[in-house]
């Protein structure tokens, strides 16, 4: 039996391909349902990556029918509200889409009973052992971890663990936008808006019936509640078009530090167990790379193990000499962008680097 923990992009993104090539596999998921969380967040979807992955799930055709029209339009502004660049990547080959749309999708072309709702891994062993938080438990033939940041097939393969970056974000949220937060709607334009200053940034995207938001400040402690008011302070002497994303949020300020696995993650071969995205090789979203990562991660490991299907270990393999390095040359990108969208003379350093793309 083939075990995928995890019902995130990359998990469903390997069932759903296994699936159409006529391995069946079961997901196990923590969350009892798909919309038992908000899935907050437009995602980029890459043509080399993420949309390769669509296409070798036969889910291309579908997928452009829920991608939203100019959502790859781009706006960046220093802390004085003094617009720096403007672009409609129209054509870009980087299309937006919304996180909970693209799961959905994925989902609908699994089987019934293909997933394991409310299905929380508590422990893993070496023999391929799993105990979920009702106290039952099952062996896999083949266990791959596809469950995020806090990974618990991970510590089968390797001792790392996540580490903080000195970074927190805030999600805020200014619902009906149309009709309440015009002004904040034509900040942010079409798709994503970057206002970024020493250490801070605002970090928005447009989607159907909200405008999105992360108010992202460097901190040595990680968040783990914050009020807008403690916000508003820690952006003192922004312009206040750019405070209003933080002020007339619809929504109470929600945390999320920011962590990453070490750059260069990689692991020795253990027998019928790997692993694929943020479980893989977390890293921070300044690349932009993770979902699409996940996918492509998804898609390669379904493709090894379907052309060797009587040699999962070779499949392994295969699959991990490419995922090693791949996923060290974003992370490395992801850190070096971090670095920049937070530097003293910030957004100097993210207007150079779209510059150099052209
Ligand atoms: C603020 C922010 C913005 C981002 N923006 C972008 C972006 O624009 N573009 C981009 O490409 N990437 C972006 N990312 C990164 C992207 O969200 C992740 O890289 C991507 O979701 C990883 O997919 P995954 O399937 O590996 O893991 P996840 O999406 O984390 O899915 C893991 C799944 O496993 C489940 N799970 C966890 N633990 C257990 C358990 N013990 N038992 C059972 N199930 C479990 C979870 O409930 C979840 O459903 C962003 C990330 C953040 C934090």
């Amino acid at each position: 039996m083939i075990a995928i923990i995890g019902a995130g992009l990359g998990g469903l993104t390997l069932a759903r391909i296994l699936h159409v090539n006529g391995i069946e596999a079961v997901v196990y998921e923590a969350e009892s349902s798909l919309t038992a969380r908000t899935q907050g967040g437009m995602l980029d979807i890459h043509e080399e990556s993420g949309q390769a992955a669509l296409k070798a799930a036969g889910l291309y055709d579908d997928f452009l029918r829920i991608i939203m029209p100019g959502g790859e339009s781009m706006k960046v502004y220093d802390q004085h509200g003094v617009l720096r660049l403007s672009h409609d990547h129209e054509g870009s080959g980087r299309p937006e889409v919304h996180r909970r749309d693209l799961r959905g999708l994925l989902l609908g072309g699994l089987p019934d009973g293909t997933i394991r709702w409310g299905a929380k891994v508590v422990e893993t062993s070496a023999d391929r052992k799993v105990r979920l938080a009702d106290g039952s438990t099952f062996t896999a033939d083949l266990l791959i971890g596809a469950d995020g940041a806090w990974s618990k097939v991970r510590p089968l393969v390797s001792d790392a663990i996540p580490a903080y970056l000195g970074l927190s974000f805030a999600e805020l949220n200014l619902l009906d936008p149309e009709t309440r937060h015009q002004d904040s709607a034509d900040l942010i334009g079409g798709g994503m808006m970057m206002a970024l200053g020493a250490g801070r940034g605002l970090l928005a995207h447009r989607e159907p019936d909200r405008l999105h938001v992360y108010a992202a400040v460097q901190v040595d402690e990680p968040w783990t509640a914050i009020t807008k008011d403690d916000l508003l302070a820690g952006f003192d002497g922004w312009d206040d078009r750019l405070l209003r994303l933080v002020r007339e949020s619809d929504t109470e300020p929600f945390p999320r530090a920011i962590h990453a696995l070490p750059i260069g993650h990689q692991w020795k071969r253990i027998p019928g167990v790997t692993l694929l995205g943020d479980a893989a090789h977390l890293m921070s979203p300044f690349a932009g790379e993770g979902a699409n990562l996940a996918m492509q991660d998804a898609a390669e490991l379904a493709a090894a193990l379907i052309a060797q299907p009587d040699d999962a270990e070779a499949a392994l393999a295969t699959y991990e000499s490419a995922l090693f390095p791949r996923a060290e040359a974003a992370a490395a990108e992801s850190a070096a962008n971090l670095e920049i969208s937070f530097a003293p003379d910030a957004p100097a350093g993210i207007l150079a680097f779209f510059a150099a793309l052209g």
